[in-house]
C-alpha cells in the first residue's frame, strides 16, 4: 500500500453484506468500490428478520429513520404445534427488545433493506455488470479480473459474493453442502390474512420433517412465509427456481388451518434448495478476506445469515479504520479472530435447530416442547445482546 494514502478497498458482491460493508467503510471515512455481477441492483422478493445485534448497528450507520418507516416491529415470536396450532413457547420482541437490548427487532422486505443501503451510499460506489472471475494476490495487494476482461487493483479485496464465492476458492478447499431440504418462499397480500397483521408476530409452526414460518413485512401490506420441505431427487437441483403453489398445499395438507390458510392465499412461490458449508479455520490471507455468506453460509433455521453479515461489516470496517498504514494484513487477522468464534457458533446452532424443529410426533417431540415451553421469554441474550462496537473497543468478549 502507498503509506500516505487511504487503502484502496475492493468489495466483490453487492448483496446485503457487501452494501453494509460499503456503508460502514464510508461512515468510517474510507472509500471502497463494490463490484456486483448483476446488471441491475435488487434483492429477492422475500422477507428478512433483523435482530437487535444488527439493527443497533444499522441505526448507528444512520438508517434508523428509513428502517423505522419501512419495517414491521413484531411484538413477539411464537412457536406452535403443526396439527392444532397450540402454542409451544412465546418470546417477547417489540418494546421488550428496545428495553433489554437498546434496539428493535425488525421484519422487513429484503428489497426495502437493499434499497435503503444503496440510497445511503455515495454515488459511484457500486459498479454493476462486474462479475469477478479470477484474481491474483501479491504481497502489496490484489488484482481482480472481471468477465468482460477488465481488471482492478486494490490494497485489500473483500469477498462478499455469497455462498458460491469466487474469492473463497483460494482460501478454502470446500463446496456448498446440500442439506436435503428446500424452502418455498412466498409473499401474501396482508388483507387476505388480517389476523396475522393486526398484532404482528413472528410465527413458527413445527412439525414432523418440516416447519413453517410467517411474519408481516412492508408495513403489514404483505405477509412473508417460508415453508420447508424434504428435497426429493438429486441434491444438485437448481439453486433457486419458481415453485408451484399446489406443491406447497400438498406438502402441508394435514397441517392446521392457520398454516394452510396462508399458503392458500399465495399466488406464486419461489423454491430454494438449502445449502450451507462447515465452519472453517481461516477465511483471510494477507490481502483478502470474506464476509457474510461467502465466509460462513448457514442454514436459515436461526434467521441469522444477514444479521451476522451486518455484524461482520461493522467489525471489518472498524478493523480497517483502526489499522495503521502498514498493518492491513494485521487488520484482516483481527477482524477474522473477532468474528470466527461467533459465526461458527451461529452456523452450528442453525444446523442444530433443523433436528429439533423437525422431530416426529412422539416422546422426543414432547420433551422438546416442554423444554422450549420452560424457556424464559426474554430472548437469547448471547445472540441479541452482542455489540460488535463493544468488541472493537475491547468492552465485550467475542
Ligand atoms: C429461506 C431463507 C430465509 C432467511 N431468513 C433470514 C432472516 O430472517 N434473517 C437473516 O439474518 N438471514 C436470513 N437468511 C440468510 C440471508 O438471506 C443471507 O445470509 C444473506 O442474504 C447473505 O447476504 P450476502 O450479501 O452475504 O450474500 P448474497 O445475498 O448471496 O449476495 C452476494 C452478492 O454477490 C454477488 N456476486 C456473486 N458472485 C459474484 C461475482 N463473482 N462477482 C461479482 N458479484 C458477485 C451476487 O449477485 C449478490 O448480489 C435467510 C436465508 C434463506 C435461504
Amino acid at each position: 500500500m502507498r503509506n500516505d494514502m487511504p487503502p484502496r478497498i475492493a468489495v466483490v458482491g453487492g448483496g446485503l453484506a457487501g452494501l453494509t460493508l460499503a456503508l460502514a467503510l464510508h461512515r468510517a471515512g474510507l472509500a471502497c468500490q463494490v463490484y456486483e455481477q448483476a446488471p441491475q441492483l435488487g434483492e429477492v422478493g422475500a422477507g428478512i428478520q433483523l435482530a437487535p445485534s444488527a439493527t443497533r448497528l444499522l441505526h448507528r450507520l444512520g438508517l434508523e429513520p428509513p428502517l423505522r418507516s419501512l419495517a414491521v416491529e413484531p411484538v413477539g415470536m411464537e412457536f406452535r404445534r403443526w396439527a392444532d396450532s397450540s402454542v409451544i413457547s412465546r418470546g417477547l420482541l417489540g418494546a421488550h427488545c428496545e428495553q433489554r437490548y437498546g434496539a428493535p427487532y425488525y421484519a422487513l422486505h429484503r428489497a426495502d433493506l437493499h434499497r435503503v443501503l444503496v440510497e445511503a451510499l455515495p454515488a459511484g460506489t457500486i459498479r454493476l455488470d462486474a462479475r469477478c472471475v479470477d484474481f491474483r494476490e501479491g504481497p502489496e495487494g490484489v488484482v481482480l479480473r472481471f468477465a468482460d476482461g477488465t481488471e482492478a487493483a486494490a490494497d485489500v479485496a473483500v469477498g462478499a459474493d455469497g455462498i458460491h464465492s469466487v474469492l473463497r476458492q483460494s482460501l478454502v478447499a470446500d463446496r456448498p453442502r446440500a442439506f436435503g431440504q428446500s424452502v418455498y418462499r412466498g409473499l401474501v397480500d396482508g388483507r387476505r390474512v388480517p389476523e396475522l397483521v393486526a398484532e404482528p408476530r413472528v410465527l413458527l409452526w413445527l412439525g414432523p420433517g418440516r416447519h413453517f414460518v410467517c411474519y408481516p413485512v412492508s408495513g403489514g401490506r404483505l405477509v412473508n412465509f417460508v415453508a420447508t420441505v424434504p428435497t426429493s431427487g438429486s441434491t444438485d437441483e437448481s439453486w433457486s427456481r419458481r415453485g408451484r403453489v399446489e406443491d406447497v398445499i400438498a406438502a402441508y395438507e394435514r397441517w392446521c388451518a392457520d398454516v394452510t390458510s396462508v399458503i392458500g392465499a399465495a399466488d406464486k412461490v419461489s423454491l430454494w434448495a438449502l445449502h450451507d458449508r462447515a465452519p472453517v479455520e481461516r477465511w483471510s490471507t494477507g490481502r483478502i478476506t470474506l464476509l457474510g455468506d461467502s465466509a460462513h453460509p448457514m442454514l436459515p433455521f436461526l434467521g441469522q445469515g444477514a444479521n451476522q453479515a451486518v455484524e461482520d461489516a461493522v467489525a471489518l470496517a472498524g478493523c480497517l479504520r483502526d489499522a495503521g498504514s502498514r498493518t492491513l494484513p494485521a487488520a484482516l487477522e483481527r477482524y477474522e479472530s473477532m468474528r470466527r468464534p461467533r459465526t461458527t457458533e451461529v452456523q452450528e446452532r442453525s444446523r442444530g435447530n433443523s433436528t429439533a424443529f423437525h422431530l416426529p410426533d412422539g416422546e422426543a417431540q414432547r420433551e422438546r416442547d416442554a423444554r422450549m415451553g420452560a424457556l424464559a421469554p426474554d430472548g437469547p441474550d448471547w445472540l441479541y445482546g452482542y455489540d460488535v462496537e463493544g468488541a472493537l473497543a475491547g468492552r465485550q468478549s467475542t
